[in-house]
């Protein structure tokens, strides 16, 4: 008896082990979850159906494989899935993942530049769905077209950074330029006139050893991400501080025509000094140059009318394929100053806690 019950405690012992095992490792064994065949299957049909091969000519896929959720688990797996699949790399530029919410669920798209074929393919529960969109500029930047694709499954918000993001890429918009696209989840005007900004500064205001760049953006907009992309100047770091201002209260700095682009200032903590300069955007020249109206960046009904995605689209893609030196070219020094490393902190200080103090 004694025996049998030691017999019995071993296996115990051993099936409690292999099951801590089990646990430890089945993270790594099966990192994609039961739906890794049909995400793979929706892959394979979808590169039939524009008529690409893997490792054929060039194609763009996007994904939010990393950021995204799968049955309630993490997606990075499906990068290397996306990867494995379509032959496309990030070091070839032909593979983005693009920034999205932890619960979004898990979606790919494929574009190819030649026949502006674009194909949106999202995880419905453990399904996935496939819709077909002609991303032909003609055809999807006029208010029809881009109504009938953004009510598929991929929706208005989508739809727009996916397009974006597919027909600036075929401009071959330069690689920083990109990357801060994949992280801001568009291309925009905006998004563009902070690399435009970035650029001018590492011209016109290059840092030093021991220098480094605090941006404040004021208001809040698209042009914060690409600095924080490109100078890892992030709002964690103390790198970038977006603030809230009335229109009527930044209008009287600038003039007619321009907007507030970013504040940035170069600082030299050791030296304890730091020069700054209110960068301006000609957006009254942007639109001359692009043919996009400004009317149809702020049209009636707003979001709700495709002009709004459609206009920030177009103009996006001719921005994003000027030469630098044209792009420099619409950003205005509106002020310059400097002083001691503090004025930076300074600049960018307000007490948002006073609106929350019960009154
Ligand atoms: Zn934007």
């Amino acid at each position: 008896l004694r025996t049998r019950n030691l017999t019995a405690f071993a296996a115990g012992l051993l099936a409690l082990f292999c099951g801590l095992f089990w646990a430890a490792a089945s993270p790594d064994e099966n990192p994609f979850g039961p739906e890794k065949p049909k995400a793979q299957q929706a892959l394979t049909a979808s590169m039939a159906e524009l008529g690409i091969k893997k490792g054929e000519a060039p194609f763009l896929v996007l994904t939010n494989a990393g950021y995204g959720q799968l049955g309630g688990r993490s997606t990075e797996a499906f990068l290397d899935l996306a990867a494995d699949t379509t032959g496309r790399t990030m070091g070839t530029r032909s593979l983005l993942p693009v920034h999205t919410a932890m619960d979004e669920p898990l979606w790919f798209s494929l574009y190819r530049p030649d026949t502006h074929r674009l194909v949106f393919i999202t995880s419905q529960g453990p399904d996935f769905k496939t819709q077909f969109i002609d991303a032909h500029p003609d055809k999807l930047l006029t208010p029809e077209g881009w109504k009938a694709a953004a009510s598929g499954i991929i929706g208005n918000k989508r739809l727009f950074s996916v397009a974006s993001i597919s027909l600036t890429w075929a401009e071959k918009p330069a690689w920083p330029l990109l990357l801060a696209a994949a992280f801001h989840d568009h291309f925009c005007p905006g998004l563009n006139s902070g690399y435009f900004a970035a650029e001018y500064l590492k011209k016109k205001l290059p840092l030093h050893t021991g220098e480094k760049y605090v941006f404040v953006a004021a208001p809040s907009k698209c042009a914060a991400d690409a600095v924080q992309v490109m100078f890892n100047a992030t709002a964690g770091k103390e790198g970038t501080y977006g603030m809230n201002i009335a229109k009527k209260d930044w209008q009287k700095y600038f003039s007619q025509g321009t907007s507030p682009a970013l504040i940035a200032i170069k600082v030299n903590g050791e030296a304890d000094t730091c020069e700054g300069v209110v960068l301006g955007m000609n957006w009254k020249q942007a639109y001359e140059d692009t043919g996009v109206k400004a009317e149809e960046h702020a049209p009636k009904n707003g979001p709700q009318n495709p002009l709004f995605w459609t206009s920030r689209v177009k103009m996006s893609k001719r921005l994003a394929s000027m030469p630098l030196e044209k792009q420099m070219g619409y950003l205005q020094e509106v002020q310059k100053f400097s002083g001691k490393a503090s004025l930076a902190k300074q600049v960018a200080a307000g007490d948002p806690y006073q609106a929350t103090v019960k009154k």
